[in-house]
């Protein structure tokens, strides 16, 4: 059982976070206007990404497509290079999907309304409650993993955060706490708290201002607090993948949309057991996209880890063995023979982006031997 928050209790959290929010605030490129559009693209891009790389990729993005109209009216394979590298590249692609609504249903404005930014693709409860508060400072309270850290050593919450009735006692501390006309300041000043002062690890109780609050802190509890349920487990999986070179030409093909990393280029290969990848190049490039190659030479070894998953991706230079370059695809949508140097035109998944970045700085000449 816990505590009933008094008003007393939630003006001596309110009114210290406000101010300092106020005196300490990161300047953020979307904090200069609140432009729902740029308020948008920023959430969007900050899920599952540093802030210094977000905002990297935030300014480039806003340089190209500098309002939503632009977004629509982009080719989607654009719209994922511009994405390459921030992963979970289906968010990329609802993006898109959604600027093209926005247009047509909303007249090219984007909506600071909750229920209305619930209707357009990659947009959940979370975000929603972001953009309307933050782009439209409506009173809805947002609770991301940083505000739940924040509350679970606030309130010194001492269950697993992800159980329902600790998100429903969330919800509860959220709606209570949230200053009326406020929301922006105070749900950015939170999301600031948790990613500045009360990180994950070592939070800096010195600079808390509301450190006179926490019951973590009363209670030497914090370095426990969040409660998280025990983690899952990495799978690790071996594969194979094959650069093939034909008459001065490269082979790439593009996954299906509906694939992991759906929309994106890749060499070809497939999974392959534990051991041995030199003997499995050849029959799984010929399994997954029917080009008969002759093995060539191993290029290098990537890993490259994805939530639960550790890929360890073997990689090779191939030759066609016979003169056929028309693939069979099985398990891409499209494909294409192009130059070394178009590459970089295509948006690749982490694990060929290692790869190909291991060539240029080891063996920058190996790509442009012809075949
Ligand atoms: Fe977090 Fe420490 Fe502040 Fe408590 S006092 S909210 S643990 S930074």
């Amino acid at each position: 059982m816990y505590d009933a928050l008094s008003d007393s209790d939630c003006r001596l959290i309110v009114q210290p976070l406000l101010q300092w929010f106020r005196n300490t605030k990161r300047d953020l490129p979307w904090r200069h206007t609140y432009n729902p559009y740029h308020v948008w693209i920023s959430e969007i891009m900050l899920q599952q990404t540093q802030m210094d790389r977000g905002v990297a990729y935030f300014l480039r993005w806003i340089e190209r497509f500098s309002d939503v109209q632009m977004v629509a009216a982009a080719e989607e394979q654009e719209i994922l290079k511009y994405w390459e590298g921030l992963g979970y590249y289906a968010r990329a692609r609802n993006l898109h999907k959604a600027a093209k609504l926005i247009v047509s249903d909303f007249a090219g404005e984007v909506p600071c309304d909750y229920q209305r930014l619930l209707t357009l693709p990659g947009i959940g409860p979370y975000t929603a409650a972001a953009i309307a508060s933050v782009a439209g400072n409506y009173d809805i309270p947002v609770i991301d993993a940083n505000v739940t850290r924040v509350y679970a050593r606030l309130f010194n919450i001492g269950e697993p955060v992800k159980e329902q009735k600790v998100q429903k006692r969330l919800a509860e501390i959220a709606d209570k706490l949230l200053p009326p006309g406020q929301a922006r300041a105070y749900n950015q000043a939170l999301m600031d708290l948790g990613g500045l002062v009360c990180t994950p690890k070592n939070p800096d109780c010195s600079k808390c201002p509301v450190a006179g609050s926490c019951r973590a802190l009363e209670a030497a509890t914090v370095p426990e607090r969040p409660v998280v349920a025990k983690k899952r487990k990495i799978i690790t999986e071996y594969w194979v993948a094959g650069i093939i070179q034909w008459n001065g030409k490269i082979y790439i093909q593009q996954r299906k949309n509906d694939a992991v990393w759906g929309g994106l280029w890749e060499f070809p290969g497939g999974q392959v057991t534990e051991g041995e990848p030199d003997n499995n190049v050849v029959p799984s490039i010929l399994a997954e996209c029917g080009l008969s190659v002759a093995f060539a030479k191993p290029i290098t070894k990537v890993v490259h880890q994805y939530t639960h998953h550790k890929i360890i991706l073997h990689c090779f230079l191939c030759t066609l063995a016979v003169e056929r370059f028309e693939p069979v695809l099985r398990s891409a949508c499209n494909y294409r023979w192009i130059k070394a140097e178009e590459l970089e035109q295509f948006a690749f998944p982490a694990g060929a982006r290692k790869l190909l970045e291991y060539i240029r700085v080891n063996q920058p000449n190996l790509l442009s031997t012809h075949f």
